[in-house]
């Protein structure tokens, strides 16, 4: 059978990416310390014989006696927030983390995934951002811990593949939503549907004419399947090319809610990016894939999602 090891998988698209592996056959172990994780993503699966869940930080050297056919690198906070309070770990999960998860990988001969983002490219001077853009980072700004903890995992996971000819795939994920995310995570979809549906002010960081393109979860999982199966070791924008400013994002979250809550405008965040939007020719190209889900369908969902949550408590 074939075995593929998730670090962060209890993770909002870790979790996911559970769910998709044991539906297509795999064996799946799933690595995560649940500092941004959440038990209830996989509670589900601990009940699957094919699934194994390891309480584990990645930035300690990890010892696996099986074989394993894919190690995926998924474990950092991701919500700005959510690096902005964990400045150190977040540096340190993008550097020491993806050093062991390349270790284990180069040992059982494994297909190693990094989980890279579209925060690579920084505040873009470039639009829609390609592969081959370099990006616009601020090295010493809040923001830097991740992003530069991205672009470090992605340099290590290119010398990795040249001094030890390990096989590698390097994701560059931009905005993706969907049912997982926590209430209270800090991006901009869970933070404005919460508020909606408390009619509580929606809160829009600077004037709101930053531009954001969403991805629907099950658009990017399949498409971080296709270029985990592919043999494209160039990193692959997976990402929804569909660009709106965060202000049009706030009037359709009030709409599809039918909420009361009024706007109400706080300060943009240090290097808050101006403009993201993927260009996804590559994964076109090289994956056959194009994102299927529209924003309407996926925030519909979503919202969903959070309303039977509120209902739970
Ligand atoms: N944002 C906002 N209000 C919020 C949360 C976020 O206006 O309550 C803005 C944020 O400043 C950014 C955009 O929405 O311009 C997307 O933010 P998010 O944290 O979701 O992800 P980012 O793309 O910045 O990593």
């Amino acid at each position: 059978m074939v075995s593929v090891l998730i670090a962060g998988g209890a993770g909002f698209l870790g979790s996911h990416l559970c769910d998709l592996f044991l539906q297509r056959d795999f064996e799946v172990v799933c690595v995560d310390n649940l500092i941004t994780g959440r038990h209830d993503n996989i509670q589900h699966l601990l009940h699957n014989e094919r699934f194994t869940y390891m309480n584990h930080d990645v930035t300690l050297p990890i010892e696996i006696e099986r074989d394993l056919d894919y190690v995926l690198n998924f474990a950092s906070p991701a919500s700005p927030p959510d690096y902005y309070g964990l400045p150190i770990q977040t540096m340190l999960v993008g550097s020491i983390g993806t050093h062991n998860l390349l270790e284990l990988a180069k040992a059982k001969s494994s297909v190693f995934m990094m989980a890279s983002t579209s925060e690579v490219y920084g505040d873009p001077i470039v639009s829609p951002q390609p592969e081959s853009y370099w990006g616009n980072v601020n090295p010493i700004g809040p923001r830097s811990v991740y992003d530069e903890a991205k672009r470090f995992s992605e340099a290590m996971t290119m010398a990795y593949h040249r001094e030890f000819q390990l096989d590698v795939r390097l994701l560059r994920i931009f905005n993706v939503y969907g049912p997982r995310m926590r209430p209270r995570d800090g991006r901009v979809i869970p933070n404005f549907i919460d508020q909606a549906l408390r009619n509580d002010p929606i809160t829009i960081y600077g004037d709101g004419s930053q531009t954001r393109s969403f991805c629907y979860y099950q658009d990017e999982i399949e498409g971080i399947y296709r270029l985990l199966m592919s043999k494209v070791t160039k990193p692959v924008n997976i990402g929804n090319p569909n660009e709106l400013t965060i202000l049009e994002l706030a009037k359709k979250i009030i709409e599809l809610t039918g909420s009361q809550s009024e706007i109400t405008y706080k300060n943009l965040p240090v290097d808050d990016p101006k403009i993201r939007r993927p260009d996804i020719r590559r994964a076109q190209q090289y994956l056959d894939w194009l994102p299927l889900v529209d924003l309407h369908e996926g925030l519909q969902n979503t919202i969903e999602y959070f309303v039977g949550l509120s209902n739970d408590n």
